[in-house]
């Protein structure tokens, strides 16, 4: 088992949570997401591997308007 990094008292306990984020105007929700809940003060980490196939499987639909350089097109 692994202790609370916030509280350093509660222990974490393997739930499924609810995934959120925003991404511009719109927000993802992603339900039965993986994590590690604090029994004791109910902070909770999501698990790294889910989030990372969570952003891959984003990134992989999102259409390319996300980076800064792109949308510097000069009307001439
Ligand atoms: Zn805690």
């Amino acid at each position: 088992m692994i202790v609370c990094m916030t509280c350093q008292e509660g222990r974490l306990q393997r739930r499924n949570l609810t995934y959120l984020q925003w991404h511009d105007d719109n927000l993802l929700i992603v339900n039965r997401v993986p994590a590690s809940v604090c029994e004791v003060c109910g902070d909770y980490i999501y698990d790294p591997d889910a989030v990372e196939h969570l952003q891959q499987l984003l990134w992989a639909h999102l259409p390319e308007k996300q980076s800064p350089n792109k949308r510097k097109r000069s009307p001439a």
